[in-house]
């Protein structure tokens, strides 16, 4: 998931880049194909406009020198017949010129400045006055005048016989008729204009061809980026921009597949160990076991007490102990490799660690129940021989937890259920052990999770109810407390010990609700014992769930309060386990309690296996002997001794002892001799409803009253 986010993320970020990449391209090739085609336009124009407009100039000068030529080879031609006043021939003359194209006016007047024509029509020019005045002037320069405008050429040619001037020629000619038109020019350059462009454009896109081959690499590059690719480098040489950017741009691309290598390592690989994590197995035991259907084995293992040794030593020697493991894994699972593989190609198998100290290993091909112990075997005797943290020989130890599928699970999920299971019931069997799944083990599970259902259930219903069991004073023979015990209540006549549900309870976080019930009932009963002229202390057993809430002496004094026990009538019963986990905490809970006069005993005495020195240092006021030791005295000496001890050593410090599960008059009469305080036991009384210990303890008050008229030792032994 992880990955594709990255992935995503890079397809965004180098899809961008293509986008901006293309867009340059598209916006540069826009601008230079606007600019190339505007000046292409305007050169071809130029061309077109000045080449017509030079033509045509040129075209007048052509059309005013033919004039002028016809002026005056007409002059040379008129000569003999003006001389003498020929005015026919002359007629003649005029008619012919008027056939020429172009002539507007012809006539010739005499040196006498006089026009030689008879007929007026053809001697008339349409600017008859102008043309007359221009040949006079010629007359008196006797040189050729002419004069021309845009609607008119004029000339006027002197006429020269052997005798002298004898007359002027006068010619007018209209432009328009003998000038080529502007537009047959034009016509003749557009076309060219057109071809030079129909040459340039092809050659010039060549040209943008080879400007642009530098973006177009960087587009293909990003491209291969964008769509997964960040192998890809540019191949631009030059050393201009694109240079430049091809360089930035491979650089980035480095930069990115590096990133992207480092983060799928972080996203499947454990950083501490160098295994696939959690993510990594899954998703291989999803494929395996869902997709492949290739059969084989899963193995759980846990490591024994690891955070004890992690707090005791420091984490740093603790993930030095935890890269050990790997290490010793991986050595195993190299050494089955080939076994695995015995009956045809299988997957490889896969190591994980899935938590702090969980490691699995996957195993395709291991379809034996006999190939699986014998890896879990290995694992667990790799596991253990020793290690070293901070300078001291420590040995680890591992429960593995073994689920076959399809055998065991046909799915992974299922699987990863099984092999849970089968660790779980590893884990109650103690270190060193591995545990095939059973489907009992789903069973049990249901059964677990129906209690739970139905402790909520009884919580509401108010089911649980409280037994009280008296405690013996040894020396006076009376009741000198009790032990407030759970019940639950699930029908009438169907009472529950609270071994049936206490560990499912704490399990749970049950036993919080459970406990303040308890402690709540028990504190209410004793106060009303008190209340009556019998007050009699009440002990109440207080699991480890419920301490460590860091509100725990607050909801305590609370229920005193409420109830308005007095703090010395109450006595709370810790484990030694819960002493020993966290003493600091354990003072901070129990000070402002005992400084009010609530007592702590240490309950189960002797089954931990903390140091007697150190627990002698705890803020507690009795110890309880736990009732194994009490059972095996009359049978085994080394349980007498034990006991012998205990005693002695609290009588010594000061603490009193409480001794429990007392069945037998013989031991009585042990726990007697040795000074014990209290005792606890059937001997005496089962724990019974309040109703029952009530008049139990009426009865004993009474019986305490009778004996101190009498002055007599009372035993409440005697009486039970
Ligand atoms: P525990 O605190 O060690 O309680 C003493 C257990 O020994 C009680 O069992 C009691 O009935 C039993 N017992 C007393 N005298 C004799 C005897 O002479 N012979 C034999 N064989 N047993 C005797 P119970 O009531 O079944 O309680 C079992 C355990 O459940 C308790 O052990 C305690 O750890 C836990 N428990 C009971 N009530 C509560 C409670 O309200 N809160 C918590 N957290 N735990 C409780
Ligand atoms: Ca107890
Ligand atoms: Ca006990």
């Amino acid at each position: 998931m992880f990955l594709k986010i990255i992935g995503k993320s890079i397809d965004g970020h180098t899809g961008f880049l293509v986008n901006v990449l293309l867009n340059i391209q598209n916006k540069l090739a826009a601008k230079a194909v606007l600019l190339f085609s505007v000046s292409v336009v305007f050169a071809a124009v130029f061309l077109v406009v000045i080449g017509s407009a030079s033509e045509q100039a040129r075209a007048r000068d052509q059309a005013l020198h033919s004039a002028q030529m016809l002026a005056l080879s007409t002059a040379v031609t008129a000569s003999s017949a003006t001389r003498i006043g020929d005015f026919e021939a002359l007629n003649d003359l005029y008619l012919n010129l008027r056939q020429e194209t172009g002539i507007v006016g012809v006539f010739i007047i005499n040196n006498q400045g006089l026009v030689l024509s008879t007929d007026k029509g053809a001697v008339l020019s349409d600017h008859f006055s102008q043309d007359l005045a221009l040949a006079r002037s010629a007359l008196s320069r006797e040189v050729l005048q002419h004069e021309t405008s845009d609607i008119r050429f004029g000339f006027a040619a002197p006429i020269f016989a052997d005798t002298g001037l004898v007359g002027v020629l006068s010619l007018a000619f209209s432009p328009s008729a003998i000038l080529p038109k502007f537009g047959t020019h034009f016509l003749g350059n557009l076309w060219k204009g057109l071809t030079l462009i129909g040459i340039i454009f092809p050659l010039s896109m060549l040209v943008f061809g080879y400007l642009f081959a530098p973006l177009k690499e960087l587009i293909r590059v990003t491209n291969c980026a964008a769509t997964g690719d960040l192998s890809a480098r540019a191949n631009v040489s030059s050393k201009d921009e694109f240079g430049v950017l091809a360089k930035t741009i491979n650089h980035m691309l480095g930069q990115m597949k590096a990133s992207i290598d480092r983060a799928q390592w972080l996203a499947y690989g454990d950083e501490l160990t160098r295994l696939a994590n959690k993510t990594a197995f899954s998703e291989r035991l999803r494929q395996l076991v869902d997709t492949a259907k290739a059969p084989g084995a899963l193995f759980l293992i846990d490591l024994d007490g690891f955070k004890r040794l992690n707090d005791a030593y420091g984490q740093e020697e603790g993930d030095a102990l935890l890269r050990a493991t790997a290490r010793r894994l991986r050595e195993v699972t190299g050494r089955f490799t080939t076994k695995l593989a015995q009956s045809g190609p299988v997957p490889l198998p896969m190591l994980a660690r899935l938590s702090g100290d969980e490691f699995a290993l996957l195993a395709p091909g291991c379809i034996s129940t006999s190939l699986a112990q014998e890896i879990a075997g290995e694992i667990i005797s790799a596991i253990s021989s020793p290690l070293d943290a901070a300078g001291q020989p420590v040995t680890l130890s591992a429960r593995i937890g073994i689920a076959m599928y399809p055998h065991d699970a046909s799915d992974s999920k299922t699987l990863l259920n099984s092999v849970n299971f089968a660790i779980d019931v590893a884990k109650d069997g103690g270190g060193g052990t591995w545990q095939f799944f059973e489907p009992s083990m789903t069973h049990a599970a249901i059964r677990r999770i129906t209690l739970q259902n139905e402790m909520r259930r009884a919580l509401r219903n108010r089911e649980f109810i409280v037994y009280y069991q008296p405690k013996i004073n040894v020396r006076e023979g009376t009741i000198s407390g009790c032990e407030a015990l759970v019940r639950w209540q699930k029908a009438p006549g169907k009472i529950l010990s609270p071994g049936a549900f206490i560990d499912v309870a704490e399990e749970t976080g049950l036993i919080n609700e459970i406990g303040d019930y308890v402690l709540a009932e028990a504190c209410a009963a004793a106060a009303r014992w008190a209340k009556a002229g019998n007050p009699c202390a009440v002990a109440v057993n207080v699991s480890a769930v419920q301490f460590s809430r860091d509100n725990f002496a607050q909801i305590v004094n609370q229920i005193l309060e409420k109830t308005g026990l007095p703090h010395e009538l109450l006595e709370l019963e810790l484990t030694e386990s819960v002493a020993m986990t966290n003493p600091e905490r354990l003072l901070e809970q129990v000070t402002p309690l005992r400084d009010r006069g609530v007592r702590f005993a240490i309950d189960d005495f002797g089954t931990g296996h903390s140091s007697l020195a150190y627990l002698t240092r705890l803020p507690f006021d009795v110890f309880k002997i736990d009732q194994s030791f009490v059972r095996e005295m009359t049978e085994d000496k080394h349980a007498r001794v034990i006991v012998q001890t205990i005693l002695a050593m609290a009588e010594s410090l000061g603490y009193r002892t409480v001794a429990e599960g007392v069945e037998t008059k013989e031991h009585f009469a042990f726990l007697q001799l040795h000074c014990c305080d209290y005792v606890q036991g059937y001997y005496f009384s089962r724990p019974v409803p309040e109703a029952d210990f009530t008049a139990l303890l009426i009865k004993d008050r009474q019986g305490q009253a009778r004996q101190a008229q009498a002055q007599e030792p009372l035993d409440f032994a005697r009486s039970a």
